[in-house]
Protein backbone atom coordinates (compact mmCIF):
# COMPACT_ATOMS: atom_id res chain seq x y z
CA UNK A 1 0.00 0.00 0.00
CA UNK A 2 2.96 2.39 0.64
CA UNK A 3 4.44 1.99 -2.47
CA UNK A 4 1.67 2.55 -4.52
CA UNK A 5 0.37 5.75 -2.94
CA UNK A 6 4.31 7.32 -2.09
CA UNK A 7 5.71 9.67 -3.80
CA UNK A 8 9.14 8.41 -4.66
CA UNK A 9 12.02 10.96 -4.32
CA UNK A 10 12.08 13.61 -7.44
CA UNK A 11 8.93 12.21 -8.72
CA UNK A 12 7.30 15.16 -10.11
CA UNK A 13 4.05 15.32 -8.42
CA UNK A 14 0.56 16.42 -11.04
CA UNK A 15 -2.47 16.29 -8.60
CA UNK A 16 -4.71 15.60 -11.90
CA UNK A 17 -2.91 12.28 -12.10
CA UNK A 18 -3.69 11.08 -8.50
CA UNK A 19 -7.51 9.85 -8.93
CA UNK A 20 -8.91 11.13 -5.34
CA UNK A 21 -12.06 8.78 -5.56
CA UNK A 22 -10.40 5.66 -6.23
CA UNK A 23 -10.99 2.63 -3.41
CA UNK A 24 -7.67 0.11 -4.35
CA UNK A 25 -9.19 -3.06 -4.42
CA UNK A 26 -11.95 -2.52 -2.42
CA UNK A 27 -15.71 -1.48 -3.46
CA UNK A 28 -17.46 -0.82 -0.79
CA UNK A 29 -17.08 0.24 2.88
CA UNK A 30 -18.44 -3.43 4.17
CA UNK A 31 -15.76 -5.17 2.65
CA UNK A 32 -12.70 -3.10 4.07
CA UNK A 33 -14.19 -3.20 7.19
CA UNK A 34 -12.10 -6.49 8.55
CA UNK A 35 -9.13 -5.15 6.79
CA UNK A 36 -9.29 -2.17 9.17
CA UNK A 37 -10.42 -3.82 12.01
CA UNK A 38 -7.26 -5.87 11.85
CA UNK A 39 -4.79 -3.09 10.85
CA UNK A 40 -6.45 -0.81 13.94
CA UNK A 41 -5.25 -4.13 16.48
CA UNK A 42 -1.70 -4.59 14.61
CA UNK A 43 -1.37 -0.83 14.77
CA UNK A 44 -2.11 -0.87 18.94
CA UNK A 45 0.34 -4.01 19.69
CA UNK A 46 3.09 -2.17 17.34
CA UNK A 47 2.32 1.42 19.16
CA UNK A 48 3.06 -0.78 22.66
CA UNK A 49 6.14 -2.17 20.88
CA UNK A 50 7.36 1.79 20.37
CA UNK A 51 6.74 2.64 24.40
CA UNK A 52 8.10 -0.46 25.61
CA UNK A 53 11.38 -0.09 23.18
CA UNK A 54 11.55 3.42 23.46
CA UNK A 55 14.60 3.80 21.01
CA UNK A 56 12.60 6.35 18.68
CA UNK A 57 9.99 7.72 17.88
CA UNK A 58 6.85 8.25 14.87
CA UNK A 59 5.87 12.00 13.42
CA UNK A 60 2.61 11.25 11.34
CA UNK A 61 1.96 14.69 9.39
CA UNK A 62 -1.56 15.64 8.13
CA UNK A 63 -2.34 17.60 5.28
CA UNK A 64 -5.36 18.33 3.05
CA UNK A 65 -7.49 21.04 1.32
CA UNK A 66 -9.90 22.40 4.17
CA UNK A 67 -13.16 19.64 4.91
CA UNK A 68 -10.11 17.24 3.37
CA UNK A 69 -10.90 14.31 6.30
CA UNK A 70 -7.76 15.24 8.63
CA UNK A 71 -9.95 15.20 12.11
CA UNK A 72 -11.90 11.81 10.86
CA UNK A 73 -8.42 10.70 10.00
CA UNK A 74 -7.24 11.14 13.80
CA UNK A 75 -10.74 9.78 15.24
CA UNK A 76 -10.71 6.85 13.27
CA UNK A 77 -7.04 6.08 12.59
CA UNK A 78 -5.71 7.64 16.12
CA UNK A 79 -8.52 7.24 17.91
CA UNK A 80 -7.49 3.30 19.47
CA UNK A 81 -4.15 4.50 20.05
CA UNK A 82 -3.33 4.93 23.77
CA UNK A 83 -3.22 8.91 24.79
CA UNK A 84 -0.16 7.85 26.97
CA UNK A 85 1.98 7.56 24.32
CA UNK A 86 0.10 9.65 21.45
CA UNK A 87 -0.19 13.73 21.38
CA UNK A 88 -2.06 15.74 18.27
CA UNK A 89 -0.65 18.96 17.85
CA UNK A 90 -3.19 20.97 15.67
CA UNK A 91 -1.17 24.37 14.04
CA UNK A 92 -3.25 27.44 13.39
CA UNK A 93 -2.24 30.80 12.27
CA UNK A 94 0.98 31.25 14.33
CA UNK A 95 0.99 33.67 17.76
CA UNK A 96 3.11 36.50 17.91
CA UNK A 97 5.29 35.22 19.61
CA UNK A 98 5.76 32.45 17.01
CA UNK A 99 6.31 34.86 14.26
CA UNK A 100 8.95 36.21 15.92
CA UNK A 101 11.22 33.42 15.86
CA UNK A 102 11.90 30.60 12.73
CA UNK A 103 8.52 29.14 11.23
CA UNK A 104 10.25 25.66 12.31
CA UNK A 105 10.41 26.78 16.21
CA UNK A 106 7.13 25.74 17.22
CA UNK A 107 7.22 22.59 15.06
CA UNK A 108 10.55 21.73 16.93
CA UNK A 109 8.79 22.12 20.02
CA UNK A 110 6.19 19.41 19.44
CA UNK A 111 8.17 16.87 17.74
CA UNK A 112 7.36 13.44 19.65
CA UNK A 113 9.67 12.00 22.35
CA UNK A 114 11.42 8.39 22.12
CA UNK A 115 8.95 5.86 22.57
CA UNK A 116 6.07 8.53 21.44
CA UNK A 117 3.86 8.91 18.65
CA UNK A 118 3.30 12.69 17.37
CA UNK A 119 0.05 13.88 15.01
CA UNK A 120 1.19 17.00 13.28
CA UNK A 121 -2.41 18.11 12.01
CA UNK A 122 -1.38 20.88 10.06
CA UNK A 123 2.27 21.50 10.31
CA UNK A 124 5.48 22.96 8.83
CA UNK A 125 4.18 22.79 5.38
CA UNK A 126 1.10 25.62 6.18
CA UNK A 127 4.74 27.61 5.57
CA UNK A 128 4.69 27.04 1.94
CA UNK A 129 1.23 26.57 1.68
CA UNK A 130 -1.34 29.22 3.00
CA UNK A 131 1.69 31.44 3.20
CA UNK A 132 2.54 31.31 -0.27
CA UNK A 133 -1.12 30.87 -2.10
CA UNK A 134 -2.18 34.15 0.59
CA UNK A 135 1.49 36.15 0.09
CA UNK A 136 2.15 36.43 3.44
CA UNK A 137 6.18 36.17 2.90
CA UNK A 138 7.91 37.68 0.12
CA UNK A 139 8.77 34.56 -2.54
CA UNK A 140 12.65 35.14 -1.53
CA UNK A 141 11.17 33.93 1.90
CA UNK A 142 9.12 31.00 1.13
CA UNK A 143 10.92 29.69 -1.64
CA UNK A 144 13.89 28.48 0.94
CA UNK A 145 12.14 26.74 3.25
CA UNK A 146 11.34 24.22 0.88
CA UNK A 147 15.40 22.99 1.18
CA UNK A 148 14.92 24.28 5.20
CA UNK A 149 12.02 21.68 5.38
CA UNK A 150 14.21 18.82 4.11
CA UNK A 151 16.79 19.78 6.28
CA UNK A 152 15.08 19.42 9.18
CA UNK A 153 13.20 16.39 8.34
CA UNK A 154 17.00 14.90 7.84
CA UNK A 155 17.81 16.15 11.12
CA UNK A 156 14.75 14.63 12.91
CA UNK A 157 15.27 11.26 11.01
CA UNK A 158 18.61 11.10 12.28
CA UNK A 159 17.87 11.33 15.73
CA UNK A 160 15.31 8.36 15.51
CA UNK A 161 12.17 10.43 14.38
CA UNK A 162 10.60 8.25 11.64
CA UNK A 163 8.34 10.87 9.62
CA UNK A 164 5.12 9.94 7.70
CA UNK A 165 3.44 12.44 5.44
CA UNK A 166 0.02 12.07 3.87
CA UNK A 167 -1.36 14.08 1.97
CA UNK A 168 -5.12 13.63 1.95
CA UNK A 169 -6.45 14.06 -1.81
CA UNK A 170 -10.13 14.93 -2.06
CA UNK A 171 -11.59 16.80 -5.28
CA UNK A 172 -13.02 20.18 -5.59
CA UNK A 173 -16.50 18.56 -5.79
CA UNK A 174 -16.71 16.50 -2.71
CA UNK A 175 -15.22 19.80 -1.06
CA UNK A 176 -18.25 21.57 -2.13
CA UNK A 177 -20.72 19.10 -0.42
CA UNK A 178 -18.63 18.60 2.68
CA UNK A 179 -19.00 22.30 3.28
CA UNK A 180 -22.58 22.67 1.95
CA UNK A 181 -23.52 19.77 4.56
CA UNK A 182 -21.75 21.61 7.14
CA UNK A 183 -24.25 24.66 6.06
CA UNK A 184 -27.18 22.70 6.08
CA UNK A 185 -26.69 20.24 9.01
CA UNK A 186 -27.50 22.25 12.20
CA UNK A 187 -24.98 19.89 13.86
CA UNK A 188 -22.08 20.72 11.94
CA UNK A 189 -22.90 24.82 11.61
CA UNK A 190 -20.36 24.92 14.13
CA UNK A 191 -17.31 23.76 11.36
CA UNK A 192 -17.85 26.25 9.12
CA UNK A 193 -16.20 29.97 8.78
CA UNK A 194 -16.09 32.39 6.35
CA UNK A 195 -12.22 31.10 5.51
CA UNK A 196 -13.58 27.48 4.04
CA UNK A 197 -15.59 29.60 1.38
CA UNK A 198 -12.59 32.26 0.66
CA UNK A 199 -9.86 29.67 0.68
CA UNK A 200 -11.74 27.74 -1.78
CA UNK A 201 -11.87 30.58 -4.35
CA UNK A 202 -7.83 30.11 -4.60
CA UNK A 203 -8.50 26.13 -5.22
CA UNK A 204 -5.96 26.23 -8.39
CA UNK A 205 -3.30 28.21 -6.27
CA UNK A 206 -3.36 25.88 -3.37
CA UNK A 207 -3.04 23.09 -5.78
CA UNK A 208 0.19 24.71 -7.32
CA UNK A 209 1.61 25.00 -4.14
CA UNK A 210 0.68 21.73 -2.84
CA UNK A 211 2.09 20.28 -5.98
CA UNK A 212 5.47 21.61 -5.56
CA UNK A 213 5.60 20.72 -1.61
CA UNK A 214 4.86 17.34 -2.53
CA UNK A 215 7.61 17.17 -5.08
CA UNK A 216 10.12 19.25 -3.49
CA UNK A 217 9.87 17.44 -0.04
CA UNK A 218 9.40 13.63 -0.27
CA UNK A 219 12.71 12.30 0.60
CA UNK A 220 13.74 8.83 1.33
CA UNK A 221 13.67 9.26 5.03
CA UNK A 222 10.52 11.91 5.20
CA UNK A 223 8.09 10.72 2.29
CA UNK A 224 4.79 12.05 1.06
CA UNK A 225 1.73 9.74 0.50
CA UNK A 226 -0.85 11.37 -1.67
CA UNK A 227 -3.78 9.24 -0.10
CA UNK A 228 -7.16 9.37 -2.17
CA UNK A 229 -9.42 10.75 0.25
CA UNK A 230 -12.96 11.43 -1.95
CA UNK A 231 -13.96 8.03 0.08
CA UNK A 232 -13.69 8.23 4.35
CA UNK A 233 -13.34 4.18 4.61
CA UNK A 234 -10.69 4.17 1.87
CA UNK A 235 -8.88 7.13 3.13
CA UNK A 236 -8.91 5.35 6.53
CA UNK A 237 -7.76 2.16 5.63
CA UNK A 238 -5.27 3.45 3.25
CA UNK A 239 -3.44 5.39 5.98
CA UNK A 240 -3.93 2.26 8.87
CA UNK A 241 -2.03 -0.11 6.51
CA UNK A 242 0.57 2.69 5.87
CA UNK A 243 1.34 2.98 9.26
CA UNK A 244 0.93 -0.73 10.02
CA UNK A 245 3.82 -1.76 7.06
CA UNK A 246 5.74 1.41 8.56
CA UNK A 247 5.88 -0.13 12.29
CA UNK A 248 6.55 -3.52 11.15
CA UNK A 249 9.67 -2.03 9.20
CA UNK A 250 11.20 -0.78 12.46
CA UNK A 251 12.05 -4.81 13.37
CA UNK A 252 11.00 -3.27 16.89
CA UNK A 253 12.06 -6.03 19.84
CA UNK A 254 10.92 -6.00 23.85
CA UNK A 255 13.44 -4.59 25.60
CA UNK A 256 15.57 -7.15 28.03
CA UNK A 257 14.40 -7.01 31.46
CA UNK A 258 16.36 -4.62 33.75
CA UNK A 259 16.70 -7.40 36.32
CA UNK A 260 16.91 -11.03 36.60
CA UNK A 261 13.25 -11.70 36.19
CA UNK A 262 13.98 -15.24 37.77
CA UNK A 263 15.70 -13.77 40.82
CA UNK A 264 12.67 -11.35 41.60
CA UNK A 265 10.21 -13.62 43.97
CA UNK A 266 6.44 -12.20 45.05
CA UNK A 267 4.88 -12.64 48.47
P1 LIG B 1 -10.89 22.30 10.23
O1 LIG B 1 -10.31 21.56 9.07
O2 LIG B 1 -11.68 21.42 11.16
O3 LIG B 1 -11.58 23.55 9.82
P2 LIG B 1 -8.50 23.69 10.64
O4 LIG B 1 -7.19 22.96 10.75
O5 LIG B 1 -8.83 24.26 9.32
O6 LIG B 1 -9.64 22.74 11.10
P3 LIG B 1 -8.95 26.28 11.60
O7 LIG B 1 -8.88 26.88 12.95
O8 LIG B 1 -10.22 26.34 10.82
O9 LIG B 1 -8.49 24.78 11.75
O10 LIG B 1 -7.82 26.89 10.66
C1 LIG B 1 -6.50 27.03 11.02
C2 LIG B 1 -5.91 27.97 10.01
O11 LIG B 1 -4.58 28.29 10.38
C3 LIG B 1 -5.84 27.36 8.61
O12 LIG B 1 -6.46 28.21 7.67
C4 LIG B 1 -4.36 27.28 8.34
O13 LIG B 1 -4.05 27.45 6.97
C5 LIG B 1 -3.84 28.41 9.20
N1 LIG B 1 -2.42 28.24 9.47
C6 LIG B 1 -1.75 27.18 9.96
N2 LIG B 1 -0.43 27.39 10.00
C7 LIG B 1 -0.23 28.63 9.49
C8 LIG B 1 0.93 29.41 9.24
N3 LIG B 1 2.14 28.96 9.53
N4 LIG B 1 0.76 30.65 8.74
C9 LIG B 1 -0.47 31.12 8.44
N5 LIG B 1 -1.61 30.42 8.64
C10 LIG B 1 -1.49 29.19 9.16
MG1 LIG C 1 -10.77 25.25 8.91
Amino acid sequence: MSERYRVEPGQKVKLSKWDPAETGEFDSKGKARKAMQNNLKRLAKLEYLLYAESKRSVLIVLQAMDAGGKDGTIRHVMGPLNPQSCRVTSFKAPSAEELSRDFLWRIHKAVPAKGEIGIFNRSHYEDVLIVRVKKLVEKAVWSKRYRQINDFERLLSENGVHILKFFLHISKDEQLKRLQSRLDDPDKNWKITPADAEERQYWDDYVAAYEDALTQCSTSYAPWHIIPADAKWYRNLAISEILVEAFEGFGMQFPKPAADVASIKLK
